[in-house]
C-alpha cells in the first residue's frame, strides 16, 4: 500500500472573497492510495479564509503523516493525530475509504451505509446581488430543474435582504423550497428582525444567522424559522454539543472540513439520534471532494437537498463532476467514488 500526492490548482470562473482572503484558484492536493491492484482517491483542499491552514501548510502536514505510515505506523493512529488538521485527515481517510469500497466492488455510499440512497437531491445557490438579480438567478435555477434554492444573505443591508427574499418568493412561486445562509453575519437583534420579517415567505431554514453554537441556540429558541448550524460546528464534538442544545433543527456537514467520510458519517449518526437532518455540502472542492460529499449525502439517507452543485464554479476539474439532472444526482453502481482522475 502506497500513498502518492499530486498538488493541483483549479481556476475559479469568478474569484470569490471570504472574510480575509480572495480566492481566484482552488488549490489542493490529490491523494491516491494504491496496492498495485486497487486504488483510492481523496483530496486535501483547505480554503483560505475558512480553514486555518493553506495548501502549502497542508502539504507539509500531509507528507509528514504519509511518512509516518510508510515508517510502519498504523493509519488509524496517524488519522487520530490529525484531529487539528481535518482537511489533511479528510484526504487520507477519503483515499482509504475509496480504496476499501473499490476493493469490495461497492459504491462508496453503499460501503459507508448499506441502506444508502440511490439518488441525492441538490440545491442551487444564489449569491448576493440586487433583489431582481437574485430572483433572475433563482428563476434560471428553476428552469434548469432545481426545486430548492439557497440564498446567501447578510452581505447587503437587512432591508435589502428582506426585499430579496420577497422578490425571490414572488418570482419562483410557492412550490420552491427557499433556504437562507447568513454565514454568521448578523447580530442577534438583526437576525431576529430579518427572520421575523421573512417568515411569511415560507423559509425552510436559515444557516448560521449569528455566529457560534450558543448564539444560534439562543436565537433558535424563539426563531419563527428553523435554524441550521454550519461553520460553528466543525467537529463531531461540536455537532454533538450543538444538537444537545435542543434548539438546532438542521446540521450542515462538510466532509472536507470535518476530517473525511468516516467522521462525517459519525456526525450523520448523531443527527439521526437527535432527529435533526443533515445537509451535506462541499467547500467548492474538486470533483473528487464533491464525489466524497455526494457519497456521504447518499449514505446519510437524508431526503433534504444537499449542497453539491458547486462544480460549475471551477473552469477545470480533476475528474468528471457528478451530473445533475432535474436537481438530482444518481449514484450508479460503479465502485468507490465512481470516477478516476486524469
Ligand atoms: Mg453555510
Amino acid at each position: 500500500m502506497k500513498f502518492s500526492v499530486t498538488p493541483y490548482e483549479l481556476p475559479l470562473v469568478v474569484p470569490f472573497t471570504t472574510a480575509n482572503a480572495t480566492v481566484a484558484r482552488r488549490r489542493g492536493l490529490l491523494v491516491a492510495l494504491a496496492d498495485g491492484k486497487h486504488i483510492g482517491y481523496g483530496e486535501v483542499a483547505p480554503l483560505p479564509g475558512w480553514t486555518p491552514i493553506d495548501a502549502d501548510q497542508a502539504s507539509t502536514i500531509l507528507r509528514g503523516a504519509i511518512a509516518s505510515v510508510e515508517a510502519g505506523r498504523d493509519l488509524d493512529d496517524v488519522l487520530d493525530e490529525l484531529e487539528a488538521s481535518p482537511e489533511v485527515r479528510a484526504g487520507l481517510s477519503g483515499a482509504a475509504a475509496d480504496f476499501a469500497a473499490r476493493r469490495q466492488g461497492l459504491p462508496l455510499a453503499r460501503f459507508l451505509d448499506p441502506d444508502s440512497s440511490e439518488t441525492v437531491a441538490v440545491n442551487a445557490v444564489v449569491g448576493s446581488g440586487s433583489p431582481q438579480q437574485a430572483a433572475d438567478a433563482g428563476l434560471d435555477a428553476i428552469q434548469r430543474g432545481f426545486s430548492v434554492i439557497k440564498m446567501k444573505v447578510g452581505v447587503a443591508a437587512p432591508e435589502v435582504d428582506i426585499e430579496r427574499v420577497a422578490t425571490m418568493r414572488s418570482t419562483v412561486g410557492a412550490l420552491v423550497e427557499l433556504r437562507l445562509d447568513a454565514n454568521g453575519a448578523w447580530d442577534a437583534s438583526t437576525a431576529r428582525r430579518v427572520l421575523d420579517s421573512v417568515a411569511v415567505f415560507g423559509i425552510a431554514f436559515c444557516e448560521e444567522p449569528v455566529a457560534g453554537i450558543d448564539a444560534i441556540a439562543d436565537l433558535g429558541a424563539e426563531s419563527p424559522i428553523p435554524l441550521a448550524i454550519d461553520e460553528s460546528a466543525r467537529t463531531v464534538d461540536d455537532v454533538a454539543r450543538a444538537l444537545g442544545t435542543g434548539a438546532i433543527d438542521v446540521v450542515v456537514i462538510k466532509p472536507q472540513s470535518m476530517g473525511g467520510p468516516d467522521l462525517a458519517m459519525r456526525a450523520v449518526r448523531l443527527t439521526r439520534e437527535f432527529g435533526a437532518p443533515p445537509v451535506v455540502t462541499t467547500m467548492i472542492d474538486s470533483a473528487i471532494g464533491v464525489r466524497h460529499a455526494l457519497h456521504v449525502a447518499a449514505a446519510s439517507g437524508a431526503t433534504l437537498a444537499h449542497g453539491l452543485a458547486t462544480s460549475a464554479m471551477l473552469t477545470e476539474d480533476l475528474a468528471d463532476p457528478p451530473r445533475i439532472v432535474d436537481g438530482t444526482i444518481t449514484i450508479g453502481s460503479l465502485p468507490g467514488l465512481g470516477v478516476t482522475p486524469g
